[in-house]
């Protein structure tokens, strides 16, 4: 009946969902929750767009993904700029010159590269293996105590000595007063929320939502000749070789009767102590001028088998075993594995899009050779 099954709604399947439709496949596209968009949806409260599944900015330096994208819906310029407070203070982010002038009360990129030199020098950290060794090496120590321990250890529940470096290569470090948290040449969020996004990618596909896979996978399985799994792959192989590591997120919601909490949509707490990591403010997204608010604090959490997964943990021991999971999902003729879940692997939205388009420009080059 179809030529793919798509399993999870979110950007991967949708991106590929619509690519297949226009080559003129046909796509049955199933979800688990109650809507489509994985974790870009958006839930209207109060009338604004509150990103029910952690804060989500679109940013990329690849033109042709930004052109993909603005073809679907328009982008407002927002630009992330977050805050971060230690110890009741404010700090900028990412670390620039706003942040070492707070810190050291000193003015000139010069003064601020030779504080964190001199840092890193006498931490005698020359070949940095782990994150909190990657930060010092990059920041210096006054960076990495106030900005990054604390912070780090809550999101990922593990100490900094044990985490990967890479994680931390994700925040840029700059030595002007610019504030914009990336380096991405395209930013901003889609007007009217990331809702319109997913609406236009799925427009004309079938779509079943409250549907789970496993629940119902021998059926499911004979409507399609194709699976397209964007879900856990250890969850696909029944976690035959054991469980991968992922972190979860809960969100606590708070509706306010005033119209501006916290002046930004988002501000890390990166004290050790504060159990939550950020709150944002979901109104400033879009300059919102509602009356109320809504905000909300992310508290990070250990995944357990039917909690939402948000992150891979990318340290060595579960990437060996996701290896064990690829390896068998390379041999697979009928069942595509992509997105955050299926592929194991940190990405941001860009890059699912940039994935999913890779993988359909392959399959459908293929299919007509
Ligand atoms: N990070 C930090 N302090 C901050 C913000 C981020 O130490 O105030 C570190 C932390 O280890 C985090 C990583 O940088 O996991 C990546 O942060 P990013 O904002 O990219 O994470 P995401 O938005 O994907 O949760």
């Amino acid at each position: 009946m179809y030529d793919f099954l798509i399993v999870g709604a979110g950007l991967y399947g949708a991106v590929f969902a619509h690519e297949a439709k226009k080559k003129g496949k046909k796509c049955l596209v199933i979800d688990r929750r109650n809507h489509t968009g994985g974790n870009i949806y958006n839930e209207q409260i109060e009338g604004i767009n509150v990103h029910k599944y952690g804060a989500h900015i679109f940013h990329t330096n690849d033109k042709m993904i930004w052109d993909y994208v603005n073809n679907l819906v328009e982008f407002n310029r927002y630009t992330n700029s977050p805050l971060a407070i230690f110890e009741g203070q404010l700090y900028n982010l990412p670390f620039n010159m706003n942040t070492f002038h707070k810190l050291w009360d000193i003015k000139t990129p010069d003064e601020a590269i030779a504080i964190i030199e001199k840092q890193v020098k006498e931490s005698g950290i020359t070949n940095p293996s782990n994150l909190e060794e990657q930060a010092i090496s990059l920041v210096g120590t006054d960076i990495y105590h106030k900005l990054i321990k604390g912070y780090t250890e809550k999101q990922w529940g593990r100490k900094a000595t044990e985490l990967p470096a890479f994680i931390i290569k994700r925040l840029p470090l700059r030595f002007t007063y610019d504030n914009n948290y990336f380096n991405d040449k395209y930013q901003g969020i889609p007007i009217g929320g990331y809702n319109k996004i997913t609406e236009k990618l799925l427009e004309g596909i079938d779509i079943r939502t409250n549907v789970d896979f496993f629940k119902e996978r021998d059926e499911l399985s004979t409507l399609a000749s194709k699976i397209v799994f964007t879900g856990n792959i250890d969850e696909y192989y029944g976690f035959k070789y054991g469980k991968l590591e992922y972190r979860s997120l809960q969100f606590e919601n708070e509706i306010l009767d005033t119209d501006n909490y916290q002046g930004n949509a988002v501000v890390n707490y990166t004290e050790a102590e504060v159990p939550y990591t950020r709150i944002i403010e979901h109104k400033h997204f879009e300059f919102g001028n509602q009356k109320k608010t809504v905000i909300t604090k992310e508290y990070p959490v250990e995944w357990q088998v039917g909690m939402e997964a948000y992150y891979p943990m990318n340290d060595e021991k579960n990437n060996k075993l996701f290896k064990k999971y690829k390896d068998l999902s390379l041999k697979e003729t009928n069942t595509i594995f992509g997105g955050r879940l299926a592929e194991y692997k940190y990405y941001d939205m860009h890059q699912v899009i940039g994935a999913a388009l890779a993988k359909c420009k392959k399959l459908f080059t293929e299919e007509t050779c």
